[in-house]
């Protein structure tokens, strides 16, 4: 198994020691090129507008839509955006998960916060302690997309459609790697 990380922008590297610790073998992606021969890809957290111009000059926006059709794909936070079909303002997006977004949802960088949240197919019933940073919510879930995870208030926080992950937080700055084990079994 070989899983990339889109490295244009935001805490890639965070995802490879991730994975690394799993024991799986990545790299990091920055050109239609680097997709040969892997198994998923994932988006990391960053400056949403920032990877969808950046993803948009080096010519990976129809590479990664051909890409995700067929394999795994995971989006955090700034990643999940760009996954989106909609975030109600004009910026390259993949458009790849029927959900759509709201960025900064919870208010500025002073209001990041930490949750515990309930996540029946990380399956051991233990809570999982979530990072969110300038954060979205996922507004509405459409079509094949499921809720994966919400907030005690019932926002959504974690959506999956397939093969396909978006959540708000970042599980790569946790020492948690049960979402990156789940994220595994799709792209297997
Ligand atoms: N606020 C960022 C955006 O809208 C996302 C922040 C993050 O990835 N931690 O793109």
């Amino acid at each position: 198994m070989k899983i990339g990380v889109l490295a244009i922008q935001g805490d890639f590297s965070e995802h490879i020691v991730m994975l690394k610790r799993l024991g799986v073998e990545t790299t990091e992606v920055r050109l239609p090129v680097h997709l040969a021969g892997l198994d998923g890809i994932i988006i990391p957290g960053g400056e949403s507008t920032t990877i969808g111009k950046l993803a948009t000059d080096y010519g990976m926006m129809e590479p990664l839509r051909a890409f995700g059709k067929e394999h795994a794909i995971w989006g955090t936070c700034a990643g999940a955006i760009f996954l989106s079909k909609d975030v109600r303002r004009e910026q390259p997006l993949l458009g790849l998960m029927d959900i759509s977004v709201a960025r900064n949802a919870f208010g500025r960088q002073v209001d990041s916060f930490e949750a515990d949240l309930d996540i029946p197919q990380l399956g051991d019933g233990e809570p999982y302690h979530a990072i969110f940073i300038r954060a979205p919510i996922i507004e509405t879930v459409q079509g094949d997309a499921k809720v994966l995870s919400t907030l005690p208030d019932g926002r959504i926080v974690a959506a999956q459609q397939g093969r396909m992950l978006a959540t708000s937080f970042h599980p790569e700055l946790t020492s948690d790697s049960r979402f990156h084990e789940y994220f595994l079994t799709l792209a297997s």
